[in-house]
């Protein structure tokens, strides 16, 4: 069966002013951009509509997504992406970063720059005095890293992870995520981070916000149930659910996470505009 929009979808969708889009699974996997989406983001553009990019995936830096995705051909600027560093960083200054405390970081190089961009007091070393430990998806990950976080968890420190995916899609499968490297350390811990970015809302909330939109403006496409379709419903925006990624049709069956829409892709959503 394939899944496409019906023409009554199209005339819900015409209005829609802000797409969200997930990347990894979404729009593709790896290098590889998946068919139409070039052609879909012109179109939202051309129809006065914006696009952002909302990632849980804080092992790149937004500098690296600028340059991947003009590199495929879309255009794009920082104002088109919301990433789970960006949404931790608000967070940690919203709620418990008040005096410049020490953070140890578990993360890429890009991430820990990232952070020091911001201001954030900065460690991947083991010192005395680090008051949070902030992990994040670690592409660059190597066992001194974990002793260190654990030995950490030994004390009484916030505890915050920049997003709870297990797993992230590659060309070929999956790849271990911020989530599990979470895992290995809950296992040797038995303590769990705060969770930024999706499944919470406020990655949404942020990005509406910005530009002034109302939730109704605003539609959300992800492959994932648990993070990207929940982000969605948790802000109380539609959801498109693609089946190009993680989710299946037997996941969609039994989840409580129930997208708006289902689609065989991206590419579905060119129908809105013809
Ligand atoms: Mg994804």
């Amino acid at each position: 069966m394939n899944y496409n929009l019906t023409k009554e979808d199209i005339n819900n969708l015409k209005n829609k002013k802000l797409f969200l889009f997930d990347m990894d699974g979404t729009i593709y996997n790896d290098d590889k951009l998946f068919f139409g989406v070039k052609e879909l983001m012109e179109n939202i553009k051309k129809s006065g509509g914006r696009y952002v990019f909302l990632t849980n995936n804080s092992s790149k830096s937004v500098q690296v997504y600028i340059d991947k995705l003009t590199k495929m051909g879309i255009e794009v600027t920082e104002d088109n992406f919301f990433t789970s560093t960006q949404a931790t960083i608000l967070y940690l200054r919203k709620n418990c970063y008040y005096q410049n405390e020490l953070i140890y970081a578990l993360g890429t190089d890009a991430f820990k720059e990232e952070l020091k961009k911001q201001n954030l007091n900065i460690t991947d070393k083991l010192v005395d005095d680090i008051k949070i430990l902030l992990v994040g998806y670690d592409t660059e990950l190597n066992y001194q890293k974990l002793i260190d976080a654990s030995n950490i968890l030994t004390k009484d420190v916030l505890y915050i992870a920049t997003n709870p995916d297990l797993v992230c899609p590659t060309s070929f499968g999956f790849v271990p995520d911020c989530g599990s490297i979470c895992y290995m350390l809950y296992n040797a811990s038995k303590k769990e981070p705060i969770y930024i970015g999706k499944p919470k809302p406020e990655m949404i909330k942020t990005v509406l916000q910005k530009f002034n939109l109302h939730e109704d403006d605003a539609i959300l496409i992800g492959d994932r149930l648990y993070t990207d379709i929940a982000s969605g419903l948790n802000a109380n925006v539609d959801t498109v659910c693609v089946l190009t990624g993680e989710a299946t049709l037997d996941d969609l069956k039994v989840t409580e996470f129930k997208p708006k829409y289902i689609l065989d892709n991206v590419n579905c959503l060119n129908e809105i505009f013809k």
